[in-house]
């Protein structure tokens, strides 16, 4: 069962949350165009100095992140932000996993140097004319990890897949978004990248961020004081933002200012994916009295 909250509602919310959660693109901005209310909700939550943290599949390492949202005018600092790529550095910092080889765009590499994880990229070992029988097999890679790339080609595949052919060699993805908008829009988001890999190697990767909950252990690790009771999941889709919501057992809200229609989260029947409460967008925060 899900809500659709009312107005009051939301304020006797916001004043039992400690912690805020939101997901960015869908919440806060739509592709390049921002979100009316956003920056003033963020703003008003700052002030009632509630926590908050930005947590986006986006895998920009934590660094370009903020300076993202500090360009769109939110005052916001690294420490708040929770990138699929730092989530996926953290992970394998933790577990002892070393020797990455990763195919993305620039912001995996910055998080994995961060962590002191070392890492080679697919398009090192593209030979020119491509022959798949002359790539060097380097025996020191333990992993590889796929975040959305904008410039990537079949032979950067080709090298991926050639690497997971042996099982011994572990498969990562920050995340599975099959698309995200761009205006009216979309555009294939890593979930493209993974399913080609998926496809050609006939293997599963292992997905890092949003709907998997390792952002929020880490964040707890970090952040002791963080209660889930008095925690709040707020996003635009079911089968990232809400099942991660769900999965960490917080509450969640839905917002209808992304991908997702309000019919959609009326007929959903798989309960990992229907939200707490749904409403429109992120102005319905903003208390006029605030
Ligand atoms: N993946 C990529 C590469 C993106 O650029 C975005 C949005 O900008 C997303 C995923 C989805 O991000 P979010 O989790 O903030 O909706
Ligand atoms: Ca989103």
């Amino acid at each position: 069962m899900t809500t659709k909250l009312n107005l009051d509602f939301i304020s006797s919310l916001i004043e039992k949350t400690k912690t805020f959660l939101f997901d960015c693109d869908g919440v806060l901005w739509l592709g390049k165009h921002q979100i009316d209310g956003a920056l003033e909700t963020i703003a008003m939550l700052q002030k009632m100095e509630k926590r908050l943290f930005f947590i986006s599949n986006n895998a920009l390492s934590r660094r370009m992140y903020c300076e993202k949202m500090r360009e769109r005018g939110f005052d916001v600092s690294v420490e708040q932000m929770i990138s699929s790529g730092f989530t996926a550095s953290q992970y394998f910092k933790q577990n002892k996993i070393d020797n990455i080889l990763c195919l993305s765009g620039p912001g995996v590499p910055e998080e994995l140097k961060n962590q002191g994880i070392s890492f080679r990229r697919a398009e090192e070992f593209v030979n020119q004319p491509f022959d798949i029988n002359k790539i060097e097999i380097d025996p020191k890679i333990q992993a590889v990890l796929l975040a959305k790339a904008d410039y990537y080609t079949y032979y950067d595949i080709a090298v991926i897949s050639l690497y997971l052919s042996n099982p011994k060699v572990l498969f990562f993805a920050t995340n599975n978004d099959p698309t995200f908008p761009i205006g009216s829009r979309f555009i294939p988001g890593c979930g493209s990248m993974v399913s080609a890999v998926e496809f050609a190697t006939q293997r599963k990767a292992t997905i890092l961020g949003k709907p998997q909950i390792h952002g929020f252990t880490q964040l707890k690790q970090r952040h002791p004081e963080i209660q889930k009771e008095e925690t709040l999941m707020i996003g635009d889709r079911l089968d990232t933002d809400i099942q991660f919501g769900n999965s960490c057992g917080i509450q969640t809200i839905c917002l209808l200012s992304g991908v997702t229609s309000e019919e959609e989260i009326i007929q959903c029947k798989n309960p990992e994916l229907i939200p707490t409460y749904y409403t429109e967008t992120i102005k319905d925060f903003l208390d006029e009295k605030n």
